[in-house]
């Protein structure tokens, strides 16, 4: 390699170790933001006013001890005035949401893939937990969430070969631009209509409702953002990871029942599925190595 090159790629990899540390940090940030979303919108409560402070004793969170991860070690998970213990989820998200930005830019590079996905990310995390802790998806991220995936679509277009292979010839009548907010709008159609007709036939069954319209609009969201191709492998890995969960928390159940002598169908007839969790879940996973499971699978025709 000659001397310039080299010189080059050595400031390439500076740059990007630069970008990445700051969105490291601005994910922190970000992660500290989505705890106030996730503690505040599902209870219906301002997220500016009054400022942060302990959920147990009320006391006015003070600026040093509102560092993202690090203030939650220093003071071992309390509260420092009241000792309290702080939910080890404020660090989690917190985290979660750094490292994914950072996972943007490592997948992307300086490119609008990278701000379109931070944000995705930052969508997911909130909802995710928020479905988790509460079983709310706030329409407050979901529906915003609808609008700019169309929207990144149409400033950005994405890998639409799933509506291609669909569109065929009709293909050669469209812009890129049309094919790609096309393929936006069908993965948003194809994800909420999937759970709608599965959450249909599991009411004509168990007489009862098993999604909600939270649901409907967090896979309408994930469609907007992903795509049509990327969405077929949310409608698949989300219930795999359901059924999974359902069956750990089910043999959980079996062995608690037999001591508070309750029926394993009684507990089963109160349970709900957090299935936000889930299609949360296997949404990040499609933006990370959805394409790559994609290749593996075509590789086999
Ligand atoms: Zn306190």
């Amino acid at each position: 390699m000659r001397p310039s090159a080299r010189r080059r790629g050595l400031r390439q990899n500076t740059l990007d170790m630069i970008f990445e540390c700051a969105l490291f940090i601005l994910g922190l940030a970000f992660g500290s933001f989505l705890n106030v979303c996730i503690t505040r919108i599902p209870r219906d409560l301002s997220i500016i006013t009054p400022g942060s402070h302990c959920p147990a004793c009320g006391a006015p969170i003070r600026w040093h001890d509102n560092i993202p991860v690090l203030s939650w070690g220093l003071l071992r998970g309390r509260c420092r005035d009241c000792r309290a213990r702080i939910s080890l989820r404020y660090p989690a998200v917190e985290l979660l949401t750094a490292v994914l930005f950072t996972a943007c830019y490592v997948w992307f590079g300086p490119t609008w893939l990278t701000v379109k996905f931070c944000i995705f990310s930052f969508l997911l995390v909130g909802l995710l937990f928020m479905d988790a802790e509460t079983g709310f998806l706030p329409r407050e991220f979901t529906y915003p969430g609808i609008v700019l995936g169309l929207a990144f679509s149409w400033i950005f277009p994405t890998d639409s070969s799933a509506t291609q292979f669909f569109l065929r010839a009709y293909e050669a009548h469209l812009s890129p631009v049309q094919v790609s907010l096309l393929d936006a709008g069908a993965g948003a159609l194809a994800g909420a209509g999937f759970f709608f007709v599965a959450s249909g036939l599991y009411f004509l069954i168990r007489k009862r409702q098993g999604m909600g319209n939270g649901d409907f609009a967090l896979t309408a969201m994930a469609g907007a953002f992903l795509g049509l191709k990327l969405t077929l492998f949310v409608i698949f890995l989300a219930p795999v990871m359901a059924t999974v969960y359902a069956l750990i928390w089910m043999v959980r159940q079996a062995s608690d029942a037999s001591r508070v002598r309750t029926s394993l169908g009684q507990t089963l007839q109160s349970w709900e599925v957090p299935f936000g969790v889930f299609i949360s879940a296997s949404s990040l996973g499609a933006v990370f190595v959805g394409g790559a499971v994609w290749q593996w699978y075509l590789s086999f025709f």
